[in-house]
């Protein structure tokens, strides 16, 4: 029972409701929101459930609009799931380390505890047993990153199955990364499981960062409970309609994945044959893990020459690791030719 997991706050909240939700049907003259009668392109306010750009969505994942919400980022989404289901300095949540800071971080703000059970050592993935071994009614969420951030690696789709099945809260899968690997979307389990979210963005692979847009997948009660606590109108006109323009651009966005997974084995190879590289994790993202002999060395290197990379090396099973995005084919070229340089 979801509705079980929820704080009874939520449960009990009467959402704000909006001069737009309240009236239905068709009108042409508007007095109803204080907003401004004269047309800047931009005098209205936004849909409140982003109705046209949910349905394009729809169309591209192949789930229903009533399955989809869209928050300022996924970093809404994040927070917005801690606020639903974790009551502050009760309820917990559980972290698979090495793994994306900002649950931790959102976990922080809402003083909601944070459990980490470490991904095992070399194959980065969960120990299934120690997880569903900490779980209890207080473990509200569990976070898994797939693929993973920083360790670039897919978590299986058996391990998310099992834990998704055992786990007596919800299972968060961040898929932000998922257009870059060849697993499927854990999108087509969510009828089977009643408490998996899975969450994509418009910030990788759709080159979109800028606009904040992300999107959670789950049932239609989760959803609901997403709508009732989020802001009215979080995303905003702009978002909204450049979201749209990029869905149509579908087949330029195939093509730059298609380049950087090409790019991803180039750097790969680049960075192989360097005598101070000592391994390059396998990805599925956007981005290697490279593990080095010195890494605050070149990293100070790089960014004394204009290069920012990730340095990842203080980071729990990622000693002495470089995180290093795939570029352009001429941004590749010239972080290789930096290095070879250190050499
Ligand atoms: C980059 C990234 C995101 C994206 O967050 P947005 O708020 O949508 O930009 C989410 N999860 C992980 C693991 C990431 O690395």
């Amino acid at each position: 029972m979801i509705q079980n997991l929820v704080r009874p706050n939520i449960r009990r909240l009467t959402p704000y409701s909006s001069a737009r939700s309240e009236f239905k049907g068709k009108a042409e003259v508007f007095l109803d929101a204080n907003e401004s009668p004269y047309d800047t392109g931009y005098n209205r306010y936004p849909d409140p459930l982003q109705w046209k750009l949910k349905q394009a969505i729809s169309t591209l994942k192949g789930i229903a609009p009533e399955h989809i919400f869209l928050g300022n980022g996924s970093d809404e989404a994040i927070d917005l799931l801690l606020r639903i289901f974790c009551e502050p300095g009760a309820d917990y949540i559980i972290t698979l380390p090495p793994t994306y800071g900002m649950y931790r971080v959102s976990a922080d703000i809402s003083n909601v505890a944070v459990k980490e059970i470490p991904l095992r050592p070399g194959s980065f993935q969960p120990d299934v047993e120690s997880v569903l071994a900490e779980a209890d009614a207080h473990s509200k969420l569990l976070f898994i990153c797939s693929p993973n951030n920083p360790t670039g690696n897919s978590i299986r789709p058996g391990v998310i199955r099992e834990l998704t099945k055992g786990f007596p809260g919800i299972v968060v899968v961040d898929e932000a990364y998922i257009d870059f690997s060849a697993q499927e979307s854990a999108i087509r389990l969510l009828p089977e499981y009643p408490n998996l979210v899975v969450l994509q963005t418009f910030s990788k692979a759709w080159g979109m960062a800028g606009i904040r847009l992300g999107m959670a997948f789950a049932s239609e009660e989760i959803i609901g409970y997403f709508n009732k606590v989020k802001p009215p109108y979080n995303i905003n006109q702009l978002t909204q309609e450049a979201a749209l323009k990029a869905l149509d651009r579908q087949e330029a966005q195939e093509a730059q994945v298609k380049q950087l997974l090409g790019q991803r084995t180039l750097l790969q190879q680049y960075l192989g044959g360097l005598p101070f590289v000592e391994r390059i994790y396998p990805s599925d993202a956007n981005f290697l893990l490279v593990k080095v002999e010195d890494p605050t060395g070149i990293y100070n290197y790089l960014v004394d020459r204009g290069i920012i990379v990730r340095d990842r090396s203080r980071v729990m099973l990622c000693e002495g690791c470089l995180r290093i995005t795939v570029g352009t084919p001429e941004e590749n070229e010239r972080i290789f030719r930096a290095l070879v340089e250190f050499e």
